[in-house]
């Protein structure tokens, strides 16, 4: 029983005084190395709080986070920025694709930020775009492709650091359905492949629920 996540009594407030927005209340919950893990609920009722928490780009107020039994709501700053960075694959629901770096560019900051040899990076983006079928894409610019193609780009720089673990916040949501059920099929995939972990947040369980272990959902 390997849990890659566990979640204790999670809970994030935001605000203060007589403004408090509880927006996760005692979250408990454990994910296991390879699987798929969907999330739903109503819009307000914290998915992305959830989130945004797990992937430390926001802190707790009570509780605990552990990734691989480390405990990640413990950390300094500067660990959890390497957490970030080397774990971890992030995939937006608005796309966040830097508009004035080419496709290619986009794609390989994060490995930038790694500080990958030059010759390691143009390697990993290569492979990481003919994943996603973006290869005749990685010259322009993000204006210049559609919603689909935007969003396997910022799959593809997710994927291109090599995380063990994805968070995703309603990634799809935003695509026509043939192109959904062609990025679920991506993941599924890659999920084989790779034995990669995912948090997944659904607007529409139809196109995930498939490929979910588990489906969890959240209560205003
Ligand atoms: P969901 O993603 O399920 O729509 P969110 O996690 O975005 O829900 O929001 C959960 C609750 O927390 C909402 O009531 C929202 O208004 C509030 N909230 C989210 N982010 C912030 C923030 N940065 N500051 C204050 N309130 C917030
Ligand atoms: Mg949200």
């Amino acid at each position: 029983m390997d849990a890659i996540l566990e979640l204790k009594n999670v809970t994030k407030y935001y605000g203060s005084g007589s403004v408090v927005t509880k927006a996760l209340d005692g979250i408990s919950f454990s994910v296991r190395k390879g699987e798929f893990t969907a999330i739903m609920g109503a819009s307000g009722s914290g998915k992305s709080t959830l989130l945004n928490v797990i992937s430390t780009i926001d802190r707790v107020s009570a509780g605990e986070i552990r990734v691989e039994g480390r405990l990640l709501t413990a950390m300094k700053e500067k660990e959890l920025s390497l957490f970030r960075r080397d774990r971890l694959g992030f995939i937006f629901q608005e796309y966040n694709l830097l508009d004035t770096l080419t496709i290619g560019e986009n794609i390989v900051l994060p490995l930038n930020l790694k500080k990958l040899p030059y010759e390691k990076s143009v390697q990993e983006l290569h492979s990481v775009a003919k994943t996603l079928d973006v290869t005749e894409q990685l010259d322009k610019f993000p204006h210049e492709l559609s919603g689909g193609q935007r969003q396997r780009v910022g799959i593809a720089r997710a994927l291109a650091v090599s995380p063990e673990f994805i968070v995703c916040d309603e990634p799809i949501s935003a695509l026509d359905v043939s192109i959904q059920a062609q990025v679920i099929n991506m993941f599924e995939d890659l999920q084989e492949e790779m034995g990669l972990t995912y948090l997944f947040i659904a607007h529409d369980l139809s196109v995930v629920k498939h490929i979910s272990n588990r489906i969890g959902v959240m209560y205003l």
